[in-house]
């Protein structure tokens, strides 16, 4: 445990719902069971820095789902319709995070069986929101003092995002009732195209459109976070020529290590940093593989991390791992018609390993520790090491949140 203060760790969510008679109850995956391994550093002065960096810095997660999943991979739609997304508390207080950009489950839909529903994300929001409420040691941040703050206290902020704005149709006084109930970052676009551009998915790159420039325009004068993750090429360019302020890609790697959709050309990447953004490191199953290492693992996310700060700058690269607790690969599967998993983990005729799991970053308690590890254990400086752990991020959030 490290972090400068220790609260209960101990809690749950909803405490004041009944389980099985207000919503169902679901035997949860156990959060502290992994098959990953936690690296060593390789020396104790070296161990002494990284516990040093991990409680000293602002960590900041640009993208997790820091919920728990279904031990039973089979109650997963019942459980994530009914709309209580368990949030592995007790987990994150000892991760040492001090914050995540909370990107919920969206993909899947109560009211209908797809995702991005209008309903569905305020029914979500708000009952996240119930909960953080009753829980000691979290907080929604809704500004950059409110991320500092949590650092102080030893809490962990979620800040609110959403993967896609779909649900706004062809709304744009949407988007200030979702800031008005505290999301802070938006997807423009999930895989399929919508009213403001194209997927990564999408065969025919349209771009953002008209309306889509509108929704920026309009993030930009809120302060809302603009996020091109999982959007097309063409659209990411459009966005980060068409937003005032920078942008984000919160959780992506380089096509250039390895050539699937769902990673971003360097043309893309070199934009973003052009123009002050922030690129989060993904690294959730079968996206940041790399020619190096075809089975994924800490080591092809890093090869991504190197070949970005090569590129972009460490001072435009960050981490967005994309992890949750429980099993990630099946839950992959279970929803791979809805992110169209067969087209954007494409790489071709090239070969590459399936795994059950991101060695070394399976969930959000270990991903910083390791990713520190690994930065130590390559030479990193600690003003480098601050810089992608979090303080990146805040610049950004300093010029965009305002
Ligand atoms: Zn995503």
């Amino acid at each position: 445990m490290y972090g400068p203060a220790a609260k209960p760790a101990d809690y749950e969510s909803f405490p004041y719902l009944r389980r099985g008679v207000d919503f169902p109850a679901v035997e949860l995956s156990d959060p502290s069971s992994r098959r990953s391994r936690f690296a060593a550093a390789s020396d104790d002065d070296r161990q002494a820095r990284i516990d040093r960096l991990l409680a000293e810095n602002v960590l900041i997660s640009f993208h997790d789902h820091p919920q728990l999943l279904p031990a039973d991979l089979a109650d997963t739609p019942a459980f994530l319709r009914s709309k209580h997304e368990f949030t592995a508390f007790a987990e994150l207080r000892r991760s040492g995070l001090t914050a995540v950009f909370d990107n919920w489950f969206g993909v899947i839909g109560s009211t209908r069986r797809a995702g991005w529903k209008w309903d569905d994300l305020i029914t979500t929001l708000g009952l996240r929101l119930a909960d953080l409420a009753h829980q000691d040691g979290v907080v929604a941040a809704r500004t950059v003092q409110d991320i500092l703050d949590a650092q102080r206290a030893g809490d962990v902020a979620f800040v609110m995002g959403t993967e896609s704005a779909g649900m706004i149709e062809n709304d744009l006084d949407r988007i200030d009732v979702l800031y008005g109930l505290g999301i802070r970052q938006m997807g423009l676009v999930y895989s399929d195209a919508n009213t403001l551009g194209s997927g990564q998915k999408e065969h025919h790159d349209g771009g953002l459109t008209v309306f889509g420039r509108r929704a920026v325009e309009r993030m930009n004068a809120l302060g809302i976070l603009v996020d091109v993750s999982h959007a097309s090429d063409r659209t990411s360019l459009d966005a980060i020529e068409a937003s005032a302020k920078p942008i984000a890609i919160t959780h992506a790697g380089a096509r250039a290590v390895w050539p699937i959709p769902r990673m971003k050309p360097d043309e893309v990447l070199k934009a973003c940093a052009e123009r002050g953004g922030v690129l989060g490191i993904e690294a959730a199953p079968h996206t940041t593989v790399s020619y190096d290492h075809r089975s994924q693992s800490i080591d092809s996310v890093m090869d991504h991390f190197t070949y970005a700060v090569e590129l972009m700058g460490i001072e435009h690269v960050a981490f967005g791992p994309d992890t949750l607790y429980g099993d990630h690969a099946a839950f992959q599967k279970a929803i791979s018609d809805v992110i169209g998993s067969s087209t954007v983990f494409d790489a071709g005729d090239l070969e590459w390993e399936r795994i059950s799991h991101v060695d070394g970053l399976e969930n959000p308690s270990e991903n910083f520790r390791n990713i520190t590890g690994w930065l130590v254990e390559h030479g990193y400086s600690d003003s480098e090491i601050t810089a992608v752990l979090g303080g990146n991020i805040l610049r950004l959030l300093n010029e965009v949140w305002r």
